[in-house]
């Protein structure tokens, strides 16, 4: 049987395409390599407006018995300096929640998947795409090998890719280019560490820096980015090279000390990368699949969400005029860039001012001072607040 819809990797951004689009009643295959629950490496934290999105899936009943609550975030400088900042309405701007959440990637892609289930959608794990199928200027389906290593030709006029970073579509189509910022993450989760509250905590430390988000009594995720070069000498002692250079960032050793680290650690880089517009009809990208900066700002997981509900737009239209050409399929990536543009260029200025640690520490001085435009910035990273807010807040200030 033919489905309307394609989507490789069922991550949130797959599973998120995949229930709205059987909501609108098309026909859904939805294909994983993985089975789930499966892990992943990530920060495990989700903005105040998350929530809205997830709650339009149907699994925000779900994730909120099982996510912990963080009311804001402690970012220490490296001179020491620590500001604190709550998620709170500002102005007319308010959060869908006054709080962001950590959750594990394990809980909450599960939760999704779960609620794929509950659709008629054509749900198979397992399932690894190998290639695509593609005649002249379209994409025609995927070529994919089961958990008994039969392979399948599998059809449908429309292929969502939501395979992630290590997109078997974008590379097939040779759109992914890589990004000139290089740099890896270690993330594990540590124990015993005194007073976890419900605040994430962001180390800056260049060129390091550190998060660790609560998401469990007693247990945090501690996610460790650093220059890409300076791990290579240490291939094959991951552990060994964690565990060295947190004790080099003075101010994350001393919160974490008395506390241990209770998992291996799962490392992944290059982290930035970039992927181009499709030219090919019959494809769209969400999530990952169609690029990827820093975890800095913790937004992966809301722009995947965000991107599925553009997609599906796009998706629902072109299906209904039976166009799924290039050109009718343009405008989503134009809304999806539009959505995120603005946001972007706030990531990519941060990313200048936490690589440099005199820069870093003025920025620290400037918002231990100016405690609006803090919670701005946090309502900007937490996704309620315009990133134009930031500059007219700037203006405004330096005009009196
Ligand atoms: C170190 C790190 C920390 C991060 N921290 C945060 C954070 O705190 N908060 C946040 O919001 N974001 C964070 N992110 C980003 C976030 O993890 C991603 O943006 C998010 O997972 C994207 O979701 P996705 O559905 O696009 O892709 P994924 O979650 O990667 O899902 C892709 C799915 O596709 C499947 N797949 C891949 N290839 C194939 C194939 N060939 N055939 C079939 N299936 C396939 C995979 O099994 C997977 O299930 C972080 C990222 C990194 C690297």
């Amino acid at each position: 049987m033919t489905a309307d819809v394609l989507i490789v990797g069922a991550g949130p951004a797959g599973a998120a395409t995949a229930i709205l689009l059987a909501e609108h009643g098309l026909s859904v295959r939805l294909l994983d390599r993985a089975r789930f629950p499966r892990p992943k490496v990530c920060g495990e934290y989700l903005s105040p407006e998350a929530p809205r999105l997830l709650d339009r899936l149907g699994a925000l009943k779900a994730v909120d018995a099982v996510a912990s609550i963080l009311k804001g975030m402690r970012i220490t400088a490296p001179n020491g300096r620590t500001l604190v900042a709550t998620y709170r309405p500002i102005g007319a701007w308010r959060p869908y929640r006054e709080h962001a959440m950590a959750i594990t990637r394990e809980a909450l892609d599960a939760i999704l998947v779960d609620r794929v289930r509950s659709l008629p959608v054509d749900f198979r794990e397992q399932t690894r795409v190998t290639d695509l199928v593609v005649s002249g200027d379209r994409v025609l389906g995927v070529e994919a090998i089961d958990g008994d290593a039969r392979r399948h030709t599998l059809r449908a006029p429309l292929t969502i890719a939501a395979d992630g970073r290590a997109s078997v579509v974008a590379h097939r189509l040779g759109l992914r280019r890589p990004h000139r910022l290089q740099r890896m993450a270690m993330v594990t989760y540590v124990e015993d560490v005194r007073g976890l509250e419900r605040f994430g905590e962001i180390f800056v430390d260049p060129p390091d820096y550190a998060i660790l988000n609560p998401v469990a009594p007693g247990r945090a995720n501690l996610s460790v980015v650093v220059p890409l070069a300076h791990a290579a000498p240490w291939s094959g002692r991951l552990d060994t090279f964690f565990d060295a250079r947190v004790k080099h960032l003075p101010h994350l050793a001393r919160r974490i000390a008395g506390g241990r680290r209770v998992t291996p650690v799962r490392a992944m880089g290059p982290l930035a990368y970039r992927v181009d517009r499709p030219r090919t009809g019959g494809v769209l990208m969400v999530g990952d699949a169609t690029g990827f900066f820093d975890p800095l700002s913790g937004e992966g997981i809301f722009n995947g969400l965000r991107s599925a509900e553009l997609a599906v737009e796009t998706a629902v239209q072109a299906l209904g005029r039976d166009d799924v050409s290039a050109r009718a399929l343009a405008g989503y990536d134009r809304a999806r860039r539009l959505a995120s543009r603005d946001k972007e260029r706030v990531t990519h200025a941060l990313q200048i001012v936490i690589g440099h640690r005199r820069l870093a520490n003025v920025a620290a001085r400037l918002l231990a001072r100016r405690p609006r435009l803090l919670d701005l910035l946090l309502g900007v990273l937490g996704d309620f607040v315009p990133p134009r807010a930031l500059l007219t807040d700037i203006f405004q200030r330096s005009r009196f």
